[in-house]
């Protein structure tokens, strides 16, 4: 069983998902054990550097929720005393937390019954209660409204973390393995002959390499590596066009707070001698 899914510590879960945005299950496993060795909680994440706290994400890409997660830890110890609310609307209120976030730790640690729909979810209720291919087929408060109504009277994080399987196992967004899904009985979208989405839009795939999220990464990568750089060093680093935009990058990261500038050189917060 998942690490995060046999523990009840509000921190530990948040860690997991704040990792899990946009990151899959086996890339994060990894990254979520080495960091809950280095900081096993709030106190001592509060306690770490920024510039430790960016070196220990690299590799998970999305720098910010690195920062986002040191900011939370700040800003609990300040107004919660450290001690992580469990409530969905309080929690949306500190960084880095949007709504499933919330609503999966208020779940999955608190026990809390609220719906907590990822994007598996919000795929199996989709099709299995509203009897259409995909979650965009939907207006998001049917969908919303709609998970909130099977929820049960008890039992709600059980019923969450099934639902969240089913969609990661079985109800895969290509290729549904329907002759093997439990539900599949009571599934509108089977009943309906799984009708596809009419004259969807292909998406048109953006390579990587050309994207503004790979240069920032690469500076912030060559700053974990080194303590300080000058921009011709910075630029030197970046392919043809990326170069050109080395200023526009720099100022998007110093805004985020993932580098700062001293003496004409840039490096992670604080890692700099003074
Ligand atoms: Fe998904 Fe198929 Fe199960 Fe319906 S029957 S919920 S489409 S896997």
């Amino acid at each position: 069983m998942l690490a995060w899914r046999q523990t009840r510590d509000p921190y530990a879960v948040l860690v997991s998902e704040v990792m899990l945005q946009q990151t899959q299950v086996g890339r994060v496993l990894p990254f979520y054990a080495r960091w809950m060795l280095r900081w096993p909680t709030l106190a001592d994440l509060g306690a770490a550097s920024r510039s430790d706290v960016i070196r220990e994400w690299a590799g998970l890409g999305y720098n910010r929720r690195a920062l986002a997660l040191h900011r939370l830890a700040l800003e609990v110890i300040q107004r919660f005393d450290g001690v992580l609310p469990g409530d969905p609307a309080t929690l949306r209120t500190l960084p880095g937390i949007g709504p499933y976030t919330a609503a999966a730790v208020a779940s999955f640690a608190f026990g809390q019954r609220v719906a907590a729909a990822d994007t598996n979810v919000a795929r199996v209720v989709a099709r299995c209660e509203l009897g259409v291919a995909g979650p965009r087929a939907v207006p998001p408060a049917t969908l919303r409204l709609t998970v909130s109504a099977m929820l049960p009277a008890t039992g709600a994080r059980d019923h969450n973390l099934a639902l969240m399987d089913l969609g990661a196992m079985v109800c895969l967004a290509r290729g549904p393995r329907c002759d093997h899904c439990p539900v599949a009985r009571l599934c509108e979208w089977r009943r309906a002959g799984s009708p596809l989405a009419e004259n969807a839009p292909a998406a048109v795939p953006v390579r990587f390499e050309r994207s503004g999220r790979f240069a920032r990464g690469r500076i912030v990568d060559a700053l974990r590596a080194h303590s300080a750089m000058t921009e011709p060093e910075l630029a030197e680093l970046l392919p043809g066009p990326h170069a050109e935009r080395l200023d526009a990058y720099l100022a998007a990261l110093e805004r985020d707070g993932l580098i700062e500038r001293a003496g004409g050189a840039w490096s992670l917060p604080g890692a700099q001698p003074v």
